[in-house]
């Protein structure tokens, strides 16, 4: 059978956060009962183009997830196992906030094959996570953990930010510690983008917010990479660090462009060498847009896609691979800016595979336009 992700937007959140311009919308909880009509209208209206497709793998993100009730988190896995079936050993993530967790839900879950967690912790700084908005404090985070594991999880992720404004470089190493010795599976350590628009960039623009140089958010970047191996964590992405056999296999699917399927407001997909998604926007959704932009890759579009994908793994860019997909060797008419590239010391090229070294990873834009030749 052929594989296939499953990506499902839930957009509902308790308030927003600073920083946040994901599609995620506060005060609509008298529009969940209408929203997930309307995902689980998707879902079945999906049924007869995934004939022959398993789903791999499964992640409910958002928004915050565990905001609704879980019946609703529940029904959307069954409508979604009428959709296709779920391979034996599928990996069902769901991201939730430490502030919205109850052991209940997280039974409900656990019971509907929900199997990995994924929190967004974001600091152990309860002033930097008021900073941000956040509605939970860092004592949270680890009673959060440890519901979880009450509720049989064994696979739990936790999502950290720095390059904060105002954040010190003990305050970093403080989250990364307190973050590992809550023995969870998986971290992601994210730099903070401050996009326009949001509180924080109001905040940055009228200089009530100082953000660190590049020089400092390199350093916090190379912080997490040592400390994090320190504690058993290797790098397997540029933001991602985790237990040995505990990489997000959702995530890689999308490093590997395998095809994912999005359901619910401003989910992607890529699906059959077409990219498409639902609109961002709550309200267009619940009116019944969907799949809007859609537009098949041109092999030019996968090349692109596959080189800035893969050198954002430690596993790196397939050479073989690439030669059976595209017909040539990547090497072709790069020799220069490989050299380059090399004796810069931002690329390496071992056992067939084309990988970003560490300092490679910290210019990885400006190291795949290389490639690209742009
Ligand atoms: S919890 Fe996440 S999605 Fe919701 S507002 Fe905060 S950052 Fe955005």
């Amino acid at each position: 059978m052929k594989p296939v992700s499953l990506y499902i937007h839930i957009p509902f959140c308790a308030s927003k956060c600073a920083y946040c311009d994901f599609a995620s919308f506060p005060g609509r909880e008298g529009d969940w009962s209408r929203y997930f009509d309307a995902l689980w209208g998707e879902l079945d209206g999906w049924r007869p183009a995934l004939a022959g497709y398993e789903i791999r793998t499964a992640f409910f993100g958002g928004g915050t997830p565990t905001l609704v009730s879980a019946e609703y988190i529940v029904e959307t896995l069954n409508r979604a196992r009428r959709m296709a079936p779920f391979a034996d050993d599928a990996e069902v993530t769901i991201e939730g906030n430490p502030g919205t967790l109850a052991p209940e839900k997280l039974a409900a879950y656990r019971a509907a094959g929900v199997n990995r967690l994924s929190l967004g912790a974001q600091s152990f700084d309860d002033g930097l996570l008021k900073s941000l908005g956040r509605i939970h404090t860092a004592a949270q985070i680890g009673e959060a953990v440890a519901m979880a594991r009450a509720a049989g999880f064994d696979n739990i992720s936790l999502d950290l930010m720095y390059a904060l404004p105002g954040q010190t470089m003990k305050q970093w190493r403080e989250t990364l510690e307190s973050a590992a010795a809550l023995g969870v599976e998986h971290l992601s350590a994210y730099s903070l983008i401050v996009e326009p628009g949001t509180p924080m960039a109001g905040r940055v623009d009228r200089g009530e917010a100082r953000l660190p140089d590049d020089d400092a958010v390199n350093a916090m970047q190379r912080l997490a990479v040592k400390r994090l191996a320190a504690a058993g964590y290797a790098r397997y992405e540029i933001s991602n660090y985790a237990r040995p056999g505990r990489e997000c296999r959702h995530n890689l699917v999308y490093w590997d462009r395998g095809e994912y399927l999005g359901l619910g407001c401003a989910a992607h997909s890529l699906v059959d060498s077409r990219r498409f998604a639902n609109p961002a926007a709550l309200d267009a959704y619940l009116s019944g847009v969907r799949r809007t932009g859609e537009t098949r890759l041109t092999r030019r579009d996968a090349m692109e896609e596959t080189v800035m994908l893969s050198t954002r793994t430690i596993r790196g860019l397939d050479l073989s691979a690439w030669r059976s997909v595209f017909g040539e060797d990547f090497a072709a008419g790069r020799e220069a800016a490989l050299r380059r590239l090399s004796d810069a010391g931002f690329i390496g090229i071992e056992g067939g595979f084309l990988r970003l070294t560490g300092r490679g990873m910290e210019v990885q834009n400006a190291v795949v336009l290389e490639l690209l030749g742009e």
